[in-house]
């Protein structure tokens, strides 16, 4: 495994960049490697987007920013305000894994443990809402096509009763006297490597600072509820089973004035009775008779749009014979290319004949006898 990159390296920006900055560098670097842009070298633009992602999680909260500031990067003494050479709380460390479980320990071991998981989420600044998943089925036509679907959603909301403060209509939450409204108690701390300036969430106000006395009865004080959303999405031509439409802004509200989280639909496609998808190319089957097959012949293709291509298959075409249409496949995801429809012939042995066509068989196995298939003179000869 790699040894992990500065956050603010990873991101493109200086140490004391601003939130907005913060803001704006992780924007062009996720949609610049978001792996549905990057067909081509999917497997690259994760790691950098995961790698991206982690970065921007850190120093887009106050606290992981001012926990990573302080213990994260190689300080004075090397490792942060833990004195050189322990290494143990060093982010840069190979196979830190799982971020947020580890900081949490390293936050319960300088605040004694005394911190709740209630406490972990209450945070004074705005924050991103949560990111949401929808899954959503079409038809292999619809996918080939593209379409637009109207979905569903159930989901919290900003409530329209209190705008979202928590506070009964005509009243305002109140600035916590405990904290002064940073919704932190800052104390120093003498410990074992020297004095340390820390900060725990005020408990009077769970960390919002504010604290409402009379709380919104349809929200019940949480500033959200939960409603039923009606979404357009348009999907467009060419995804493919598992691929995703990003609907920004229409995840969950984000907390204290922050952005809506993202919506996710997960778009799954249907099975097709005829077609198969492969790559960007469709496979069918298109059964002939003996006599196509033999003679040759002019087929009618039915297309996956609807549309019928007229081909034509040589003499002597063997069951099992693969035949291209160019460009009448998927249109890729990145739009500048269009894979191919691809028919496999299979030949259909006649099973009920008309007396005419059985004489006229038999007709023909006595000249085929003169004649026998190479591959039978090469087992009986
Ligand atoms: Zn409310
Ligand atoms: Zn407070």
């Amino acid at each position: 495994m790699a040894e992990k990159r500065d956050f603010y390296e990873v991101l493109g920006v200086s140490k004391n960049a601003t939130e907005e900055e913060i803001k704006k560098a992780y924007r062009k670097l996720a949609k610049k490697y978001h792996p549905d842009a990057n067909p081509d070298n999917k497997k690259e633009a994760e790691a950098k987007f995961k790698e991206v992602n982690e970065a921007y999680e850190t120093l887009s909260d106050k606290q992981k920013r001012a926990m990573y500031d302080q213990f994260g990067s190689a300080g004075p003494g090397g490792a942060g305000g833990f004195g050189g050479g322990n290494g143990y709380y060093s982010y840069s460390t190979s196979g830190f894994d799982g971020f947020d479980i580890d900081l949490d320990d390293i936050v319960s071991s300088i605040f004694g443990g005394g911190r709740s998981r209630r406490t972990k989420t209450a945070q004074n600044g705005p924050s991103k809402g949560a990111d949401l998943r929808y899954d959503v089925e079409i038809s292999f036509e619809e996918s080939f096509l593209g379409v637009k679907k109207q979905i569903n959603i159930s989901r919290e909301d900003t409530c329209d009763v209190c705008n979202g403060s928590g506070a009964k209509p005509g009243t305002k939450p109140e600035t916590c006297p405990m904290c002064g409204g940073t919704g932190q108690i800052r104390q120093v701390q003498t410990t074992l490597f020297g004095q340390m300036q820390t900060s725990r969430t005020c408990t009077t106000c769970g960390g919002t600072g504010k604290i409402i006395k009379e709380v919104c009865e349809k929200c019940r004080g949480k500033g959200k509820v939960r409603k039923q959303v009606k979404l357009n999405v348009s999907i467009p031509a060419g995804m493919d089973e598992g691929q995703t439409v990003v609907l920004r802004n229409e995840g969950a509200p984000g907390n204290n004035g922050g952005p809506k989280g993202d919506l996710y639909i997960v778009v799954h496609i249907k099975h097709h009775p005829f077609y198969i998808r492969k790559d960007d190319n469709v496979l069918c089957d298109i059964p002939v008779t003996v006599t196509q097959a033999t003679l040759g012949a002019e087929l009618e293709i039915p297309m996956v749009d609807g549309s019928k291509e007229i081909f034509k298959i040589p003499e002597g075409t063997q069951t099992g014979t693969k035949f291209r249409i160019k460009q009448k496949g998927f249109t890729s995801v990145n739009r500048n290319y269009k894979g191919d429809f691809i028919f496999t012939v299979i030949v259909q042995t006649p099973k009920r004949l008309t007396k005419e066509q059985k004489e006229l068989f038999e007709k023909l196995a006595r000249t085929m006898n003169e004649q026998p298939p190479v591959r039978r003179k090469g087992i009986f000869g």
